[in-house]
């Protein structure tokens, strides 16, 4: 038996076996090839091994998602049996001489970029799809890819690092416990694996041999126990029952209201990344969603989400809430949630640079893509819309006149928009002292406790090496959320928290007495802070 010993991000127990989890190189390289029929065998079995692959995934998703909605895997296993495109590899092989990799790699790109000078939004996705079946095909032969298939129920990822787009594409339905050796708290990878009620540590050093070995995330403890003995097991799997029944007495709060003892009422709303956390959300009794990460439809794609694809997840979203409140943030992209396609240039310091409503000010386009989608899918539900990283008057009024564009556009066409609330989010000191102008601008505010620490306290959230001064708990910082608290009621809107802390259940009382008037936390966190919220004054 072996403890390693990290930091827990997020509690539970899981217990499981090992992948440990290493980012593939992208590089395709072409190689003369001798043996053209033992090349065309390994491309064969790869091809087998994607099929294979492919029918467990529409699967998996027809269950999680619905049939519609799984069709995009459908489709992909149609590109992958498309008789032209294998065809094509398979020539360039026998004629050539090359690698798979390399034939599937040129093959891929000819064909996406046929599609991609076809005018029209659904021929354009195409290109995407073929993108990602031959990435999917060259990393099958590279030797380099998690087999979804084969992956256990439960499985552990034990990882360096995962990047929050890495993190959403895990399959759900498999993945038991996350352990990264670097991490950070409130790293989007955290957040995320919150969001997925999975055990989750950081910090926590490995050794590549424990890949397959049976293990315990000690997600309360912050350990992973590798190889366990008898005795330990049965420890930990008596603490697991536990452990659910602990979520099943949690389950009697639901239905009953979000007060406190003397009958205050601080609402509790859920946060969410993708669709599957809206369930949750449901599942878990939230009031609504008080933040949507609309980033994360951006993240892990080859190229831009088009109006139509997003106007589906958003009008998705409105449409399962049944008529509860979505708070949907526009793009908040920049520092570590990364899309390749976006180009932007390296920085010396990514958390004060070219991010969130920065870019969509200077990104008309990209901006006003998202607004109509978002605008086209408020007559669905009860939508609200939320700017990110506020610092100035001028954004809030800059980014609404954007929103106010869109909808005269949309208007023109004949499509009927409902009114939206506009909110923005007090992540940025700037931000809170100047709260009380802000505040006639804004129809709510949304504190983003995360980025506010970060740059109150002047930490990177996402340094480890810094982490230690990363507290929410600052004094500072929970003067700066009384200050904008007292501002926004002055001006007579409410305002929330969406920021990591609001689930801490030792701060709800406080929080209550500040007069917050909403939390938004992760949705296994609704129902502990109801918990918390009955047991206060
Ligand atoms: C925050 O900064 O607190 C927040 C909610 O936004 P994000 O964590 O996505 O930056
Ligand atoms: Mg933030």
């Amino acid at each position: 038996m072996e403890i390693y010993q990290g930091k827990s991000v997020f509690a539970g127990i899981a217990i499981g076996k090992i992948l440990v989890w290493k980012r593939g190189e992208r590089e395709v390289v072409r190689r003369d090839v001798e043996d053209v029929d033992r090349e065309l065998r390994r491309l064969s079995a790869a091809l087998s091994r994607m099929t294979r692959q492919l029918k467990t995934l529409y699967q998996t998703a027809v269950s999680a998602v619905g049939e519609r909605d799984a069709m995009i895997f459908d489709g992909h296993l149609a590109i992958a049996e498309d008789p032209a495109l294998l065809e094509r590899i398979r020539g360039m092989i026998r004629e050539q001489h090359v690698n798979a990799e390399y034939a599937a790699a040129q093959a891929g790109a000819h064909y996406a970029a046929l599609f991609e000078a076809i005018p029209d939004d659904y021929m354009r996705e195409r290109a995407g799809d073929v993108r990602d079946i031959t990435d999917r095909l060259i990393a099958i032969l590279q030797g380099r890819q998690v087999d979804e298939a084969a992956m256990e129920q439960g499985t552990i990822i034990v990882a360096e690092d995962l990047t929050p787009s890495e993190t959403m594409q895990m399959n759900r339905e498999k993945v038991g416990a996350f352990v990264v050796r670097l991490g950070a708290p409130t790293s989007h990878t955290a957040i995320l694996a919150r969001s997925m009620n999975l055990p989750a540590l950081i910090q926590t050093p490995y050794e590549n041999r424990i890949d397959g070995h049976l293990a315990i995330v000690d997600g309360i403890g912050g350990s992973l126990i590798v190889d366990p003995d008898e005795e330990t097991l049965r420890d930990y799997r008596g603490r697991l029952r536990k452990e659910q029944e602990k979520a099943r007495l949690l389950l009697s709060l639901k239905g009953l209201g979000n007060l406190s003892r003397s009958g205050r009422r601080m609402e509790i709303y859920a946060n969410a990344a993708c669709i599957e956390d809206i369930d949750s959300a449901l599942q878990n009794d939230a009031h609504g969603i008080g933040l949507f990460r609309s980033e994360f439809v951006y993240l892990g794609k080859e190229t831009y989400p088009t109006e139509e694809e997003q106007f589906r997840i958003y009008r998705e979203a409105l449409q399962r809430m049944e008529g509860r409140e979505v708070v949907i943030r526009t793009l908040d992209i920049g520092a570590d949630k990364k899309a390749p396609y976006f180009g932007i240039a390296p920085e010396a310091n990514p958390a004060l640079g070219y991010r969130a409503i920065r870019i969509c000010l200077q990104e008309p386009e990209l901006f006003r893509t998202q607004l109509r989608a978002l605008l086209r899918a408020a007559s669905y539900g009860r939508l609200a819309i939320m700017y990110p990283m506020i610092c100035t008057l001028e954004e809030v009024r800059a980014a609404r006149a954007c929103a106010c564009r869109a909808r005269r556009e949309l208007e023109e066409e004949g499509c009927a928009v409902p009114s939206v609330r506009e909110g923005i989010m007090i992540e940025t000191p700037a931000a809170v002292m100047i709260s009380d102008l802000l505040a006639k601008e804004s129809d709510f505010f949304s504190i983003g406790t995360n980025d506010l620490t970060q740059y109150t306290l002047a930490v990177d959230r996402q340094n480890d090496k810094v982490n230690a001064l990363f507290d929410p708990h600052n004094e500072s910082v929970l003067r700066m959320i009384e200050l904008t608290a007292k501002n926004a009621h002055a001006a007579g809107i409410p305002v929330g928290i969406c920021g990591e802390l609001g689930s801490d259940t030792g701060l709800t009382g406080r929080f209550l007495s500040m007069g917050i008037d909403e939390v938004s936390v992760s949705p296994a966190m609704v129902l502990p802070v109801r918990k918390a919220l009955r047991e206060n004054d």
